[in-house]
């Protein structure tokens, strides 16, 4: 079933588009997601047809060479992509968010600039918040910038870099360590092609092992000025609103793993049988169906929501991080059933549940935890004094 709910209205070149995307998802990921899964090689061994059905420029004006949607349409493709392969979706959520970072954050020209080349398949994007000691509390980050002729140099380590090891640009947040803008945060684009960057892959995740994830060495790596991104001291804000829309898009992603967990209990219902009957004739498997539906139904409803508002200009952090909340546990729970209702056979690689079931992991961590959205969702309601 799509993210959108049956009233919505989309274009009929929206439906068109999600639709193909599923359609490509289910014949060129589904396989290879399972082989990454395996292996630990990575989603980048399909950014050429990435490119070529425009999901590297989803967010893209179409001014810019880009498919220009709306963020409603971008979930739903977001949603599809993570029922095949969740790897590739995340691949693809972090690469948008940092492409619209740019698109709202950067003035032209360098916008037009970066924005134009974003869809090509050598134009992979990352998002450098995290630190071994700064993950929930990214305010402390110990990255720092320094100002020399024409630009900054950029020192310190990134932890959790998705896209790392590919990466042609890197979205990073330092510290300045001199003159009167000392200890203030910045975002910067770093051009991968610099001087001074070391990647370490991270190797033995638990799941989206084909998603890279990496440590990103930053050894007074040069970043022309021009590259700085918004108002010195505005870095960690520039990061924050990146992450608001970012979580709708983690929020989808575990609407479609946890669709795709769905899919698979009710067909493993209908066909197993024990004690003379279809398993999913038992009232206690059609109340794991029944309660999965619903939820993956209100998580969806969550999404979309979310998404409307951003699309009206109206977002703010409360709709997203409701979202990601409910969507991320709700895919955890439906893939603990998922492997519940294939009994020993879900606790085998080769049933597509066990791998399900740890992707949906990442979800509730990623972009801030579940504890963390609530700190978000609650502070809207009773700020802190
Ligand atoms: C596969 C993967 C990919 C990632 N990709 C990226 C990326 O591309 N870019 C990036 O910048 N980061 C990325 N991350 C980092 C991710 O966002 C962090 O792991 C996450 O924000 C949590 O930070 P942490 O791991 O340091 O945990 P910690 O912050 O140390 O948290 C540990 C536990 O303490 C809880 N906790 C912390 N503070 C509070 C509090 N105030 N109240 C209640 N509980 C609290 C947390 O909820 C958690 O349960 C990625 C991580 C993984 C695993």
């Amino acid at each position: 079933m799509p993210l959108a709910p049956i009233e919505a209205k989309l274009s009929d070149d929206d439906a068109l588009l999600i639709e193909a995307v599923r359609d490509f998802a289910r014949t060129e990921l589904l396989s290879r997601d399972r082989a990454w899964d395996k292996d630990e090689s990575s989603v980048t061994e399909v950014m050429g047809p990435l490119s070529e059905m425009g999901l590297l420029s989803l967010l893209v004006p179409h001014e810019l060479g880009g498919l220009g949607c709306c963020y409603k349409t971008y979930a739903a493709i977001l949603h599809e992509l993570a029922r095949f392969s969740p790897s590739t979706c995340v691949t693809i959520g972090v690469h948008s968010m940092v492409g619209r970072v740019l698109d709202k954050g950067v003035l032209e020209p360098m916008r037009s600039e970066w924005l134009s080349q974003w869809g090509c398949a050598n134009s992979l994007s990352a998002f450098c918040l995290s630190e071994a000691g700064a993950g929930s509390d990214a305010s402390a980050a110990k990255a720092e910038s320094v100002e020399i002729g024409g630009g900054f140099r950029i020192s310190g380590e990134k932890m959790w870099v998705t896209n790392g090891m590919t990466a042609r640009w890197f979205l990073t947040m330092a510290r300045r360590r001199d003159g009167s803008e000392s200890g203030m945060p910045c975002a910067y684009l770093i051009d991968g092609e610099s001087n001074g960057i070391e990647r370490t892959k991270i190797t033995g995740k638990m799941g989206i092992r084909g998603s890279e994830t990496a440590i990103i060495n930053f050894d007074e790596t040069f970043v022309p000025a021009a590259h700085r991104l918004g108002k010195p001291g505005s870095g960690l804000d520039v990061f924050l609103a990146g992450l608001n829309g970012g979580r709708i898009g983690i929020a989808a992603q575990a609407t479609g793993i946890a669709e795709a967990c769905l899919d698979e209990m009710v067909s493993y219902a209908r066909q197993r049988e024990q004690f003379g009957r279809p398993i999913g004739s038992f009232a206690a498997i059609a109340e794991m169906i029944a309660d999965s539906r619903v939820e993956l139904e209100a998580a969806k409803a969550l999404v979309w929501r979310a998404a409307q508002e951003v699309d009206d200009g109206s977002s703010n952090r409360s709709a997203s991080s409701m979202a990601k909340l409910y969507a991320s546990e709700a895919a955890n729970k439906i893939a603990y059933r998922a492997v519940q209702v294939h009994g020993g056979t879900g606790y085998v690689n080769e049933c597509r549940v066990e791998q399900l079931f740890r992707d949906a992991r990442i979800t509730s961590i990623y972009e801030g935890t579940s504890e963390i959205q609530r700190i978000v969702i609650a502070r809207q309601l009773a700020p802190a004094s």
